[in-house]
């Protein structure tokens, strides 16, 4: 304020002068005397502006600020002005956040902000009914001690948000929310809560009625099977020129008893919400009889037709339901054979990278072209419908294997090249490794 400082020192200047001039006309005490009373006023003066600016902090209304005069007035002036600004922008400031909060309260879905420590910092009404909180209470509250329900707790810990997570609200279990944790700042986190119910419902539905028409057609197809493998075995049951007819209808049959087993494999693994059965299990041996079905499935007519290496980490155990990982590892196995070459390789593996178990198949096979690698996993699915056919594919295989994956939080990477081969990873999460230790 150059001014202010200039207007202070003009002032001090003009008593200067006075008291010079009173020097020459009179005496230099009467001088001293009357410098020093103008200098004692005028701090008087500055003293009781500022009290009247202290009064004025302890209750700072607009309409108060004091006048001034002189210096005080610049400074009183300029306050004002301040004081207005501030208070335009806590205006509009106050009125973003009311449209914020009235767009937010409007919103289907509910959100909730969590603080470094997971504690609930602010979240909409509809967050409240949805997971059954209370801002006014539960703020600042961390949210596991809201939200107890062990999957929640193990989703929010493990760091991995990249899908969301279903939840029976444990209040009505009638109630499906998902659950997607959003990191944001620093270390902090969205929670977006959307209610599935229908949704659910809806897939309930489709899920009992693929259930449904698969064991209605099971019975019969093993009927018309059976009778199909009698006639054949009767001796003359069936003419010379009927035998190949008969043969594809035989075939045929078993083909469909394949896609039936597979789809209520599928509907029961899919259905499943109740956790897999958490054992330790024996990876090393399970692997070993995995290799081995594998070295019977290759076997051609007397000799067999890959070379199926393993190389497992025979420390590193995992925790989970051992007759479905079986099975999603003996798929991915039986694929790489199906779709290799004879004479081409097989590796699989059993190792941890970084903290993270992982399962993989590697196969010196035809490959997959890049666009089609993420639709893979989508039931019936084929690359070359043909050439799964011909190996007695179902195209439900990767299917089943992604949702056994999904119930043990598990991954699956798939990375491929044509004509070069291709590697299917399982990849666990490090909380169900299980280290053993080696007898030497
Ligand atoms: P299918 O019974 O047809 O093999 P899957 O669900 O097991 O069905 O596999 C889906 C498709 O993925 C297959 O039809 C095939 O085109 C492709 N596929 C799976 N594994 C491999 C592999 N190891 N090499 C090349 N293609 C593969």
């Amino acid at each position: 304020m150059p001014d202010i400082r200039l207007k202070a020192i003009l002032l001090i200047c003009a008593l200067g002068v006075i008291s010079l001039f009173t020097w020459l006309i009179s005496s230099a005490n009467t001088a001293l005397l009357i410098f020093s009373i103008g200098l004692l006023l005028y701090l008087i003066s500055h003293i009781i502006w500022l009290h009247k600016l202290h009064l004025w902090f302890k209750n700072p209304e607009l309409t108060a600020v004091p006048e001034g005069s002189g210096l005080w007035e610049d400074v009183f002036t300029a306050l004002l002005q301040y004081e207005r600004n501030n208070q335009r922008n806590q205006t509009q400031l106050n009125s973003a956040l009311e449209r914020f909060s009235l767009a937010t309260s409007a919103m289907p879905d509910g959100l909730v902000i969590l603080g470094v420590s997971n504690e609930i910092e602010w979240c909409t009404p509809n967050a409240e009914s949805q997971l059954g909180l209370n801002l006014s209470t539960d703020k600042n509250l961390p949210i596991v001690n809201l939200i107890r329900e062990s999957h929640f707790i193990a989703y929010l810990y493990n760091g991995d948000y990249d899908e969301p997570f279903k939840l029976k609200s444990w209040r009505n279990t009638e109630i499906v929310l998902e659950i997607q944790l959003i990191p944001f700042a620093n270390n902090q986190k969205l929670l977006i809560c959307r209610d599935m119910t229908q949704l659910e419902k809806v897939e309930v539905m489709r899920r009992d009625f693929i259930a449904n028409v698969s064991h209605e057609l099971r019975t019969p197809l093993t009927v018309v099977g059976g009778f199909l493998e009698t006639l054949s075995d009767m001796e003359g049951a069936v003419p010379e020129s009927l035998k190949t007819y008969f043969a594809m209808m035989e075939e045929q049959t078993i083909r469909m008893r394949r896609i039936i087993e597979d789809l209520l494999t599928l509907s029961t693994i899919e259905s499943n919400i109740s956790e897999p059965d958490d054992s330790e299990i024996d990876m090393h041996s399970l692997l070993k009889s995995v290799q081995n079905d594998a070295i019977g499935l290759s076997q051609g007519l007397n000799k067999i037709k890959h070379q199926i290496h393993l190389e497992a980490d025979a420390t590193l155990n995992l925790n989970g339901a051992q007759e479905e990982l079986r099975s999603a590892f003996s798929n991915l196995v039986s694929n790489a054979i199906r779709y290799t070459p004879n004479g081409g390789e097989i590796f699989i593996s059993w190792t941890l990278q970084g903290e993270q178990p992982v399962f993989s198949v590697r196969d010196t096979g035809i490959g997959i072209e890049q666009k089609h690698i993420e639709r893979l996993t989508e039931r019936f699915y084929r690359v070359d419908r043909s050439r799964s056919r011909e190996t007695g594919g179902t195209g439900l295989g990767l299917s089943i294997v992604k949702h056994i994956l999904i119930r043990h939080q598990a991954k699956l990477e798939i990375s491929s090249e044509i004509g070069v081969g291709s590697t299917f990873s399982a990849v666990f999460p490090k909380a169900r490794v299980v280290r053993k230790s080696v007898p030497n």
